[in-house]
């Protein structure tokens, strides 16, 4: 039996290896070679810290981690009918029932089936030598991007992705980020390549926001505090923005948000948990602007911005500032939880 060494997740702020069997692709799998498998927020709030999460977000205990993963096809299961041996590919990382309205449009993240699994989850992930994915959710990468531009757009990326295709992001837009985590940082990446101008955003570390302006990616950054708001109108002619983002789930941001929006603005929440409170009339009905709700991506817009981040040019991969080997895991999770870094991603031997 040929094994390999797996990262799983026991819940209580540490990483554990374990030794896994290198599994066979079975009918219409593949087997990938890992070559970066990233670290996402919802990692350390649902699984890291304590296993907090329920239904699709309830982790397997023993499932190796990681849903962000990216790598090389090294074997093909009988039935596959495109992908070969040697492709480079991200997986998007769920996989759904197949026959679902979600999973028809490819929202596999919204299939409620007891099909449904996503890597890292309630399947073997991406923090080991090699994955186990289904061929159908694997996703050519264009030859100009890395793995590690892979990987991101696995999930934080894509889901930065979604958000701004609902709420028809363009080049009319001025665009405000409260939270300039990983998934804040691809927002202002992939804003600024679909046209808004300028891009502010807001963080309470000023790690967070040194990063985003040493990369280029903001024209305005601000400390999240009670002088923010006025900062943003002293920047927008006293309007606010005609997009609003929220990517860090934290209450005070997501008001901040809809606070920095325009009469007539689209406003997307994509952080996840706790809640926000606000006065619904001056601030949403009076405003006349439209709240978003958007999670994670659909198969169809993940290739859909491989192929655009190929066309523009565009690298995922300039805000990950921290890559460590899988021995690294315990490191890597740590650096993550922290909030400090820009993204945090395992790589492998090429
Ligand atoms: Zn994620
Ligand atoms: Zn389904």
């Amino acid at each position: 039996m040929v094994t390999m060494e797996g990262v799983i997740l026991p819940g209580n702020s540490t990483v554990e290896f374990r030794e896994f069997e290198v599994p066979e692709p079975g009918y219409g799998q593949v087997l990938v070679k890992m070559k970066a498998s990233s670290i996402c927020g919802s990692d350390i709030r649902a699984i890291y810290r304590a296993h907090l999460g329920k239904g699709p977000e309830g982790y397997q205990p023993g499932t190796i981690a990681g849903h962000e993963p990216c790598g090389q096809i090294v074997k093909v299961g009988p039935g596959c009918k495109e992908r070969q041996v040697g492709d480079r590919v991200v997986i998007y990382h769920i996989s759904g029932c197949g026959v679902c309205e979600d999973c028809q449009h490819g929202y596999m993240i919204s299939c409620e089936s007891s099909f449904r699994a996503a890597h890292g989850w309630q399947r073997n992930g991406g923090h080991a030598d090699y994955l186990l994915a289904e061929e159908n959710v694997c996703i050519v990468l264009p030859d100009s991007l890395s793995y590690v531009d892979g990987a991101l757009c696995a999930c934080g990326t894509g889901t930065a992705y979604e958000a701004l295709c609902r709420v028809g992001l363009n080049g009319n837009d001025r665009l405000l980020i409260t939270g300039l985590g990983p998934v804040g940082l691809a927002a202002a990446q992939l804003g600024k390549a679909m046209g808004a101008k300028p891009i502010i955003g807001i963080d309470v570390s000023a790690a967070r926001r040194k990063l985003a302006e040493d990369l280029n990616l903001v024209d305005y950054t601000f400390e999240a505090n009670e002088d923010a708001l006025g900062k943003i109108k002293g920047v927008t002619n006293g309007k606010g923005c005609e997009v609003s983002i929220d990517c860090s789930g934290a209450p005070a941001a997501r008001l901040l948000a809809l606070q920095g929006t325009r009469q007539w603005g689209r406003c997307a929440f994509v952080g996840e948990g706790n809640t926000v409170e606000f006065d619904v009339s001056p601030l949403l009905i009076h405003q006349q602007i439209t709240i978003y709700g958007s999670w994670v991506t659909s198969l169809y817009h993940l290739q859909q911005l491989v192929e655009h981040l190929d066309r523009w040019g565009v690298h995922p991969d300039i805000t990950c500032t921290d890559r460590l080997p899988l021995k690294g895991a315990a490191t890597a999770y740590d650096l993550a939880d922290k909030g400090q870094t820009g993204k945090v991603c395992i790589v492998f031997d090429e």
